[in-house]
This record gives C-alpha cells, sequence and structure tokens, in this order.
C-alpha cells in the first residue's frame, strides 16, 4: 500500500494522537487518497485547515496523493500573510466577525467592547451557532472539538484559556485584532453598532448627574440603551489598553515582531 509522509502545524496537533504531534509520521491509504480523505482519516476537520502544502507546493483539498509525498497542513492563519501560497478559503476574512459558543459570554462582551462583530446567545443550539457560521461567514468560537468538526463550517477556533481577558488575547493574536480596534462602538447588549447622539436629544432619560458632567452620548438603535463615559469607562479603557500590550508581547514571543 502506498505511504505519504504527513505533519501537521500548530495547534492542528492537538487533534493527533500523542505520540504522532509535532512530527512527520507516515500515513498508508489504499489505492489512491485524495488530501480530504487523508486529513479526515488523520481526524483532522478541514474546517480548521487553511493551507495544505504537497511536496512544498499548495494544493486544494481534492488533490491526489501518491507514494512517498510529504503531506503539511496549517491551521487558520488569520495572524499570517499567506500572500505566496494558495488559501484554501475563498475569502479571507480580514475583518473577522465571531460567533461564539454559550460558555464564551465574557469573551463575546469584551470584543464587542473592542467594537467587533460578536454575536452571542446564552441559549443558541448547537445547530443555530453552526448556521451562524455557516451562512453569515463568522468565525465559531467554542472550547468544543466536537462542535468545531462540523463539516459546515468553514471557520473555528478552540479557545484555549479560561480566564475571559487571557482568551481576549488569544484570540487578538490569533485573529490579528489589535490593529482594528474600534472600542466602544458597540452595544454590548444587541451587538448593534451604536449612532453617536446629541445630548439635548436624550436629556430626559439621563440620571441629574450624567446631564451635568458628560456631553457625548451614543444610543443603540436596537434596543434604545445610551451610552456615555461613566464610572466603567476608565477601566475598560486598562482593560483595553491591557489587552494592546499583552498582544504585542505575544506577537514578540511568537517572533512576528
Ligand atoms: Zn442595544
Amino acid at each position: 500500500m502506498p505511504v505519504a509522509t504527513v505533519r501537521l502545524y500548530a495547534e492542528l496537533n492537538d487533534l493527533l494522537p500523542q505520540e504522532l504531534r509535532y512530527s512527520p509520521f507516515p500515513h498508508t491509504f489504499e489505492g489512491s487518497s485524495s488530501v480530504a480523505e487523508c486529513l479526515s482519516r488523520c481526524g483532522v476537520s478541514s474546517s480548521l485547515v487553511d493551507l495544505v502544502l504537497l511536496n512544498g507546493e499548495s494544493v486544494g483539498f481534492d488533490a491526489m496523493m501518491r507514494e512517498g509525498d510529504r503531506l503539511s497542513v496549517y491551521p487558520v492563519f488569520e495572524s499570517f500573510d499567506i500572500r505566496r501560497e494558495q488559501r484554501l478559503r475563498p475569502n479571507p476574512l480580514r475583518v473577522a466577525r465571531f460567533v461564539l459558543d454559550v460558555h464564551l459570554g465574557k469573551l463575546a462582551l469584551h470584543l464587542r467592547m473592542l467594537g467587533f462583530d460578536a454575536l452571542y446567545r446564552n441559549d443558541f443550539s448547537d445547530d443555530e451557532l453552526v448556521g451562524a457560521a455557516a451562512i453569515e461567514g463568522r468565525v465559531l468560537l467554542s472550547r468544543d472539538r466536537r462542535l468545531l468538526a462540523r463539516p459546515e463550517i468553514m471557520r473555528g477556533y478552540v479557545v484555549r484559556e479560561k480566564d475571559p481577558r487571557l482568551q481576549l488575547v488569544e484570540v487578538g493574536h490569533r485573529f490579528d485584532l489589535g490593529s482594528s480596534i474600534s472600542p466602544f462602538t458597540r452595544c454590548f447588549r444587541c451587538n448593534i453598532v451604536l449612532t453617536a447622539v446629541p445630548k439635548e436629544d436624550v436629556l430626559e432619560f439621563l440620571p441629574p448627574k450624567v446631564r451635568q458632567s458628560f456631553d457625548e452620548f451614543r444610543r443603540c438603535p436596537g434596543c434604545g440603551r445610551i451610552y456615555w463615559k461613566g464610572s466603567h469607562y476608565q477601566r475598560m479603557v486598562e482593560l483595553i489598553d491591557d489587552f494592546l500590550r499583552c498582544v504585542k508581547i505575544v506577537r514578540v514571543a511568537a517572533g512576528e515582531g
């Protein structure tokens, strides 16, 4: 039977048995095998793969493998620019939009605070999550590998960290979010982009102290909630500064400059 050599990169190794991780391993197949079939037999969902090199050439999932081939498999590269290679995704999501699994509520709020489109409800079913990812082209964030292995999902990412602040740094690094933040532009409650409103339009809804102390307001066109730079604002600014600093440190540590 023909034998090819397969090597998985980065977090794709998590999907392999311990003894095969981070080194090339032989893959035996009967007759002929496509790249997709090979990945499937190795337990790797194509939704997690962005680049496949067959003997050093980038190929699609339908490329056929032969005896002695070398297959290198890379995960979804949101944080790198694969200019010279063929991406397997038709439309790289430069400004990523997310849908988050039900256990990632705080991360969803943090992403919204930074201005990112982060669809979340604490009662989404798996089918609704998969539907939002597939139909709206969103990246599904989850800690559940089985959910991310569903074939309908084009882009998924397994969140490893448990603490929401660290999750934010992890996702921020993975999807290169540091340069495209737009803080305090999205409603925490309904994920809709806020609109600036003149003070006189919202005066009647403001507590007296706020009326005296603040002049800039934004309103959510969805739920009508009004936002101003109140007592939580400074804490959130600190959280954002923290985020930007950590993302930079992670980049340098990863050798990305
Ligand atoms: Zn709202």
